[in-house]
């Protein structure tokens, strides 16, 4: 099952009313309730042109990994880590599919991070990896924007990670996956700069859900990123850019400045 979140209004506002559907043959359909509880479809059924689709979920946290795929720490000459390294991006650095990725005017150098993100579905807290799979929802494309001078600058990767739009997020859940063996690609304006295997992890999806909640709680709706392959960039304003990930679609999103500081650095 696709789910997905959607807004009737196709404009860009960040006042919009998101609400949860299924998408099905190419249309959407409302659900009553959401898919963090009991739901069922509602009677009304969109074609994909009538609405705009968003974030698949709106997380409380995004708890990202840093180095978890083999490949990229030979890239990085560097040993695999013995335990998971996370950080937190903020929540209000989601965006969803189609929307821009906007360059920070402090920054001179944003890179591009495909990763496959895994959605909660219910208050998580000290769970086994052998239980994991229960509290996860589904699984989604995701880009893991950092602006990378100024992580190397600040030496912590608060502020490099966090800025609003900084976490494309969909286009949908995909709640019926295996997610051990999935090719994993990063398209930058069409040509392929990241492509791994999800089969390259260091810590698998269910022993990074099980060590995060022995940490933080995880919410409904809270997602987990999980690490990029090897081959990150940069990504330049008018750029086009698709993570894409086998078995769930891909996450589209463009790069642009503020509106209003088109021809000027702030
Ligand atoms: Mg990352």
């Amino acid at each position: 099952m696709k789910l997905v979140r959607f807004s009737e209004d196709q404009t860009f506002s960040r006042d919009r009313t998101a609400r949860f559907g299924i998408l099905k043959n190419g249309s959407v359909q409302d659900i009553i309730g959401t898919p963090f509880s009991n739901f069922r479809l509602g009677d009304i059924l969109y074609s994909l042109d009538q609405v705009k689709l968003e974030a698949p979920v709106t997380p409380s946290k995004v708890v990202a990994v840093g180095l978890n795929y083999r490949d990229h720490a030979d890239e990085l000459k560097m040993s695999p880590p013995e335990e998971p390294l996370l950080f937190l991006k903020p929540s209000t650095s989601v965006i969803g599919p189609g929307d821009s990725i906007i360059y920070p005017g402090s920054s001179q150098r944003i890179d591009y991070e495909a990763e496959l993100a895994v959605a909660i579905r219910d208050v998580t807290k000290d769970v086994e990896a052998e239980e994991a799979i229960e509290h996860i929802l589904g699984f989604t494309c995701a880009n893991d924007v950092t602006a990378r001078d100024l992580q190397k600058k600040d030496g912590q990767w608060t502020r490099s990670k966090s800025f609003d739009t900084f976490s494309p997020l969909g286009p949908w859940i995909e709640t019926e996956l295996e997610p051990g063996n999935l090719k994993i690609e990063l398209l930058l304006n069409g040509e392929i700069r990241q492509s791994s295997n999800t089969s390259k992890m260091i810590f698998p999806i269910e022993s990074l859900v099980s060590f995060v909640s022995k940490i933080m709680t995880l919410l409904p709706g809270d997602i987990i990123l999980t690490g990029t392959p090897p081959g990150v960039g940069p990504m330049r304003v008018g750029d086009m850019v698709e993570a894409r990930i086998e078995g769930i679609g891909s996450l589209k999103n463009d790069v642009r400045y503020r509106f209003g500081f088109e021809d000027r650095r702030e």
